[in-house]
């Protein structure tokens, strides 16, 4: 029992309050996180901090590659999975996922697309897959034997995934024939596996036509397997994302993730996941730009003195302060409820929660881009600046894992009933 005496309260610290000392002292860090969880925190924001974070710029303009950086960061391949498949025995919730998608965004968060691609393609396996395709797959994934990447979005109308048409398959004799294309698939032209939604032909039974298969890419040299050229982006620039297309390309029944027709249901499952990560990310990316805001301010002089002592420029920092906190608390709340179980023992559904925090975190995360960039004056528009490349990445925590405004519509629809 904590007593209400006005003696004992600590002493705030007198600043400046950079966004490790704001997360520190999060009820989330200080009342929710396990010593594990904190012990990763920090060494996953260590690592970002001292590898990664000292390159955002020259990851962004292509001086400095992924690529480079990947030796460092192996060491958090196994966070989310099950230690039966080498994953991390402390670490296989999605809470510790967050942690991990949210420092890794904090120095790059074309870094933490990497762990985005890999990781969308083993939640399906995670979900639905056989022991076979665990041990097989996940093992490697970890290992770093392989790269794995995920094909959902189509090329006409991604938002509309029941609707989905531009990759099919047949089946002939035994084997399955997968023809069409996929396109923004993260990691295609550096994977040697992906997952890829494909619709039955000529099953028009709408939730109940698509399955999901792997099947090897670039990287395994596969035969009928093309991805194109790395698309030319505005932000996520060390990230590799290209169309991928399929030309006859052959499955047999052990390629498939679930049942045949499980693909609606995979797919969104693994997207109420995905949300919950690029949430994370996007917290990653507003305590960067506040941390840089604050060294900005510190150092530069403002009209009537430094600039860190105006009233004005001190409201702004404090704005992006409480839209940190807020999101922080907003995303945990909604990981930690994603670990819960109800009482028949399944996880509970987070599904309108993780679609919630994820859209707070992007539309957050651009009020912030939006305060902290014209508070480095003509300084924020080069990429000599971390916050440049911050609000150019910011676009895509509006779009990723589902478009803002297709989230709103189900978040709506669910909260006013039908
Ligand atoms: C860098 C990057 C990496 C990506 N990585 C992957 C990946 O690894 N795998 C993968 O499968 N996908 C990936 N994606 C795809 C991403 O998930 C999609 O871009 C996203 O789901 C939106 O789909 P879309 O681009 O087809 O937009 P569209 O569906 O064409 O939507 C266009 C716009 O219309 C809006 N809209 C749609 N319907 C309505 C409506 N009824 N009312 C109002 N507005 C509406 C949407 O909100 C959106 O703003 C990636 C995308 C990017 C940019």
């Amino acid at each position: 029992m904590v007593l209400l005496v006005l003696d004992k309260h600590a002493k705030p610290k007198k600043g400046p309050l950079m966004s490790l000392d704001l997360a520190r002292n999060s009820a989330v860090f200080r009342r929710f996180f396990s010593e594990d969880r904190r012990a990763l925190f920090e060494q996953v924001r260590d690592v970002s901090q001292r590898v990664l974070a000292p390159d955002t710029c020259r990851l962004h303009t292509g001086n400095a590659t992924l690529e480079e950086k990947l030796p460092e960061l192996a060491q958090f391949r196994g966070v989310g999975i099950p230690a039966e498949f080498g994953g991390i025995a402390e670490f296989q919730g999605i809470v510790d996922m967050v942690i991990l998608h949210e420092n890794l965004a904090y120095g790059s968060a074309s870094a933490s697309a990497f762990f985005d691609g890999n990781g969308l393609f083993a939640t399906p396996i995670m979900l639905a897959g056989t022991e076979v395709q665990k041990r097989k797959y996940l093992t490697d994934l970890v290992a770093g034997k392989i790269v794995g990447c995920y094909g959902l979005t189509d090329l006409q109308c991604g938002s509309d995934v029941a609707n989905m048409s531009t990759l099919r398959f047949a089946k002939q004799g035994e084997v399955y024939v997968l023809n069409g294309s996929k396109t923004f698939v993260t990691n295609a032209p550096i994977a040697h596996f992906t997952v890829v939604f494909a619709v039955e032909r000529g099953n028009e039974e709408r939730y109940r036509n698509i399955t999901v298969f792997i099947v090897p890419a670039k990287n395994a040299c596969a035969d009928g397997f093309v991805a194109e050229k790395p698309m030319d982006k505005l932000g996520w620039r060390a990230s590799h994302t290209s169309i991928i297309s399929l030309d006859d390309v052959s499955a047999t029944a052990e390629d498939i993730v679930g049942k045949i027709g499980d693909g609606f249901l995979i797919a969104v499952t693994t997207l109420a996941y995905g949300r919950l990560k690029i949430a994370a990310e996007a917290l990653g990316l507003m305590e960067r730009a506040l941390d840089e805001v604050i060294k900005f301010v510190r150092e530069r002089r403002g009209v009537g003195g430094p600039l860190h002592l105006q009233p004005v420029a001190q409201y702004q920092i404090d704005e992006i302060a409480q839209l940190v906190q807020a999101t922080r608390d907003t995303i945990y709340s909604t990981a930690f409820l994603a670990e819960t179980l109800d009482s028949d023992g399944k996880v509970t559904n987070f599904a309108t929660e993780a679609a919630q925090a994820k859209s707070f975190a992007g539309r957050a995360l651009q009020r912030v881009v939006n305060l902290a960039l014209p508070l480095h004056g003509g300084s924020g528009f080069t990429f000599e600046y971390p916050i440049s490349v911050i609000y150019v990445d910011a676009p895509l925590y509006m779009i990723g894992e589902g478009a803002d405004n297709v989230l709103a519509i189900s978040t709506g629809a669910s909260i006013v009933g039908k």
